[in-house]
């Protein structure tokens, strides 16, 4: 792109646009990075300079870009039916044929599917589903929801109030009341004034205990659900310790509450699996997807919710509840051609098999890292969580040590995410050995210069 367009570009951008989760005083401080183009693990920017993005978008574009049998699907849908809705006794094909392939592919139990536009739509379409589901089998005082500490679960007002990160909630004065927080298993961050050191497996017991002392303090019989990221992500790429998520979900069947799994990174592959759920025999009573299921190409969510659900809901009649986009054919076609291109191209039995073993031993190298403090990750995501030259004692809120390493990295050509004093990764599926080499080699070199 010209010069003179991107000063416009850039120019316009400040003049006009409030950009998501961005600091506007930094951003204009820094300008603008506009990204034109994307080929398989790879964007280029209006400069013309090629980076590999080790984040896959924003955690989500599971096939890389590029993809023409997507563009396809979508320009022939486009053509054929553009839009209408799935309200009342209509609907379009690709919906239906959407809400199958789900089906096929969710955990038992989960055979029925509401439609929206993201993760924060297909949380809160879980959280009115489950009210309305508690009263109608008789429990209406089961309204509290409990949600764990470092988690992200959207922006809405009620998805936010289920987010446990003070970042998000505190500018907004929120959680709401009835929105409760646990602590999630992340021992690398435990409070040591609150609990002693404790390796991961026993802070995740000691959470389990916690956990169930809050619902003994709220009552069981006020609690209608819990939701919980099989791994944190937007929180810092949480790990949970091994068996920890079946106990949790036991935990809730025997107090009558709700075990939903958002899996708006999880699912379709990043962990090997289609869905963490799958993997962890977890039994979710709802699930929640986004991201992956188009891997970003067009905007879809979705709630899954189990027969026994969907029946009880069938009993109260009308559902007033759905979005004008739910079940849109457009994003629909895309879901489907994505879709059809991991199971074709055996995507998730590569990141099983294959690139997430060698990721993750590419991630673990670092475990040695002078700026490193922890390296941890499951599949195809992971995070370095980092320490200044003076001490952990000395990281600062002020000066995120994360987000200068993630400058630093993009400098050496890749991207990943700077959250508080940590780096996230998670690449395209279809990343070869010899981009995650580079990946990890650019990564190496800007830790290197974290420190100066
Ligand atoms: N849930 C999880 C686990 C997420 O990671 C995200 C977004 O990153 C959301 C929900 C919200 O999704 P969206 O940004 O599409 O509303």
């Amino acid at each position: 792109m010209e010069a003179n367009r991107l000063s416009e570009l850039q120019r316009l951008d400040r003049a006009h646009h409030i950009h998501p989760f961005t600091n506007h005083k930094e951003l204009h401080a820094e300008g603008t990075h506009v990204i034109d183009s994307g080929s398989g693990c790879w964007v280029t920017d209006a400069s013309g300079r090629q980076l590999l993005d080790g984040l896959a978008g924003l955690w989500c574009v599971n096939v890389g870009y590029g993809r023409a049998e997507i563009a396809d699907a979508v320009r022939e849908q486009m053509m054929r039916l553009p839009y209408y809705c799935s309200f009342l006794n209509s609907t379009t094909e690709p919906a239906i044929r959407l809400a199958d392939k789900l089906a096929s592919l969710a955990p038992r139990r989960l055979g029925k599917v509401l439609f929206c536009s993201s993760g924060s739509e297909a949380n809160e379409t879980a959280l009115k589903l489950i009210r309305a589901y508690q009263k109608l089998r008789g429990e209406p005082r089961k309204t509290k929801i409990l949600s764990r500490t470092f988690s992200y679960h959207g922006v809405g007002v009620a998805t936010t109030s289920l987010t446990g990160l003070a970042s998000c909630t505190a500018p907004f004065d929120l959680p709401l009341s009835g929105f409760v927080h646990v602590p999630g298993p992340h021992a690398y961050e435990a409070d040591p004034s609150m609990v002693p050191a404790m390796a991961p497996a026993a802070y995740g017991d000691w959470c389990l205990a916690e956990t169930e002392k809050t619902i003994a303090r709220e009552g069981a019989e006020t609690i209608a659900a819990l939701f919980a990221e099989p791994i944190q992500g937007a929180g810092g790429v949480i790990v949970p310790p091994p068996g920890h998520l079946r106990k949790l979900r036991d935990l809730c069947r025997h107090h009558d509450i709700l075990f939903v799994a958002d899996e708006v990174i999880t699912a379709f592959g990043r962990l090997g699996d289609w869905f963490a759920s799958s993997l962890w025999q977890l039994d979710p009573d709802l699930v929640t997807l986004a991201k992956g299921i188009t891997s970003g190409y067009l905007p879809l969510g979705a709630t899954l919710v189990t027969d026994d659900i969907a029946t009880a809901l069938d009993g109260g009649g009308y559902l007033a509840h759905g979005f004008t986009y739910s079940g849109h054919p457009v994003a629909a076609a895309a879901a489907l051609a994505n879709l059809a291109i991991l199971e074709r191209e055996r995507l998730v039995e590569r990141v099983r098999d294959d690139v997430g073993p060698y990721f993750q031993q590419k991630l673990q190298s670092f475990a040695g890292h002078r700026a490193v403090g922890e390296a941890r990750g499951f599949g195809l995501i992971g995070a370095l969580d980092l320490v200044p030259r003076e001490g952990r004692a000395a990281r600062s809120p002020a000066a995120p040590l994360g987000v200068l390493a993630a400058r630093r990295a993009r400098e050496e050509g890749v991207i990943v995410r700077g959250i508080r004093d940590l780096v996230a990764l998670s690449p395209p599926l279809t990343i070869s050995h010899g981009e995650l080499d580079e990946l990890f080699a650019a990564v190496g070199r800007a830790l290197d210069r974290l420190w100066d």
